[in-house]
């Protein structure tokens, strides 16, 4: 049985679109259209005025859902592995599990405060990570784990590239059926 692991962020959920779109529209922000480049101190005044409705609105990524159900259905244990809750603001966790919940997202268990990820996967035993954040990959290589990088990449990089949720499914589907 695959044991998959997945980042939420920007892989599940299209996180930061939204988060853009507030920070876009909000006068305090003024000039910024990237919340990575804020400085800590707005960026915590971000998260505090943001955060919960980040975390119960975000949209999903298209196919996501049938994607995590068909990889249920063929037998794959899902776990994911995400570095919200990190930052101690003290709703997270409940808002990600009752989006999850709404949302019909399919996974076995979920691993919170992963800012590294390595440790979380080596402990489930995960055969394949999916995220959009290469550096989180790239602690991966040589750990005998299959990194897959969510989301478009121009860079050249030692991980397999998904697109979409699509793309995903066709990667596992090969490695199921080459197993
Ligand atoms: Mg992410």
């Amino acid at each position: 049985m695959l044991r998959i692991g997945i980042d939420i962020d920007n892989t599940i959920t299209n996180t930061s679109n939204l988060a853009n779109n507030l920070l876009k529209n909000d006068i305090n922000f003024n000039g910024y259209f990237d919340y990575h480049n804020l400085s800590k101190s707005s960026y915590i005044l971000f998260l505090n005025k943001y955060l919960d409705y980040i975390e119960c609105n975000a949209g999903l990524n298209k196919d996501v859902c049938e994607v995590l159900e068909y990889l249920h259905n063929k037998g794959c244990y899902i776990v994911i592995i995400t570095a919200r809750g990190s930052m101690n603001f003290k709703n997270t966790e409940i808002n990600t599990i009752n989006y999850l919940a709404k949302n019909k997202v399919y996974y076995d268990k979920i691993i919170f405060k992963q800012e590294s990820k390595l440790q979380a996967c080596l402990d489930e035993q995960i055969d394949i990570f999916i995220d959009d954040k290469i550096t989180v990959l790239d602690e991966m290589i040589n750990k005998n784990i299959i990194t897959i990088k969510f989301g478009d990449c121009v860079k050249k990089i030692s991980h397999k590239i998904a697109k979409n949720w699509l793309e995903v499914k066709n990667i596992i589907d090969t490695i199921i059926n080459n197993e």
